[in-house]
């Protein structure tokens, strides 16, 4: 991989953390609603939360336009990815990918055995789909696309990922990964969700842990054709791993469009300030379409982490094609605001 998570070589923990702008976490969810489902839904824990489920499955079903058949629910989007990787790989293959992008479901295809096959970003930080669609070959069992991607925060062309999925997943399963679709301007414009309802052998995965800030409550779900949730219904359960108190805080989440609106145009306002702070003092960014941003730095990675960290800020660094990139996420604006003004004082 041209990516390397740059990990800290000081004590982490002993660092004050004042802003958690590390993980792609939503700093204003739940929404007060979800709390107040969930706080009720406690005295339920006697009960699996089955019916809940297929609530909130059936609700998930109409927003997407497909089947309840066509949806799987798991503590996490993580959980998917990691369930997909384990039925598509238990027997080895290999995986095509961009690089750098999220590394979860590729991680775990080359614990099981996979060889993985990454293809660089375009110049603008897109997949480079003919690329992609040349490394396909016949021992290919899935591509994963990350959609707009992480760690880049960058987007694809929806119209060319469109007819890439279409012409690709007749030979093996693409699995689009849109954890982050809710921060685009019109997210129904670039989900591949509507292939799934076409018949395509495309798996789309969504996450109650970005803009509707319930990463701590673990629930996401996959969209893709029936026949290829049962290959992994199969092998592993679904609705066992979720907590009855996730299942309802997600069905109370799903009506809070206010809400849901609130944080994509926080999200937005504090994303714009961040670049216009970051340009100023003369650094570039990937246009970012998401919840975080990322650019390269003119130091070295761990003291620049250090001098963020003790100025009780938590980013993530990367280094990419060998060189020091900062990723971080946008939380509040005083949050981001206590960044630029650390960003200055560890870079002069
Ligand atoms: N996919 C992408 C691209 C992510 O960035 C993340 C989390 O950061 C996940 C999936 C997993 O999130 P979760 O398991 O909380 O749904």
């Amino acid at each position: 991989s041209i990516m390397k998570e740059n990990f800290p070589n000081f004590k982490m923990e002993e660092a004050r953390i004042m802003a958690r702008l590390s993980a792609n976490e939503n700093p204003y969810g739940p929404a007060p609603a979800v709390v107040k489902a969930i706080s009720q839904s406690v005295a339920l824990g006697n009960r699996y939360g089955h019916g809940d489920a297929a609530t909130l499955i059936a609700m998930i079903a109409e927003k997407e336009g497909v089947t309840p058949e066509h949806i799987m629910l798991g503590p996490g989007s993580s959980d998917l990815l990691e369930k997909t990787a384990f039925v598509r790989f238990k027997d080895g293959g290999n995986i095509v990918s961009a690089d750098p992008s999220y590394m979860s479901l590729i991680n775990t295809a080359k614990s099981l055995g996979a060889s993985w096959k990454p293809v660089k970003l375009t110049t603008d930080y897109a997949h480079d789909l003919d690329a992609m669609e040349k490394a396909v070959d016949s021992e290919t069992n899935l591509v994963y696309v990350c959609n707009p991607n992480n760690p880049t925060g960058s987007i694809t062309d929806p119209v060319k990922l469109k007819a890439f999925c279409v012409k690709v997943s007749a030979k093996t399963p693409v699995f689009v990964d849109e954890a982050y679709l809710e921060f685009l301007d019109k997210p129904e414009n670039h989900s591949m969700v509507g292939l799934v309802a076409e018949g395509k052998d495309v798996i789309v995965a969504r996450t109650f842990s970005k803009v509707h800030g319930m990463a701590g409550l673990r629930i996401g779900y996959i969209v893709a054709q029936p026949e290829r949730l049962k290959s992994i219904t199969s092998l592993v359960r679904s609705t066992m791993g979720l907590c009855v108190t996730s299942i309802r805080g997600a069905i109370a989440s799903m009506k809070e469009e206010r809400f849901l609106a609130d944080c994509r145009n926080l999200n937005s306002e504090c994303r714009d300030y961040v670049l216009g702070e970051i340009t100023a003092l003369g650094y570039e960014s990937i246009p970012s379409s998401t919840s975080f941003m990322i650019f390269p730095i003119k130091m070295e990675g761990q003291k620049f982490m250090k001098g963020m960290y003790d100025g009780g800020v938590a980013i993530r660094v990367f280094n990419i094609d060998d060189k020091p990139w900062c990723r971080v996420s946008m939380g509040t604006m005083s949050e981001m605001e206590l960044f630029v003004q650390t960003f200055k004082s560890v870079t002069v």
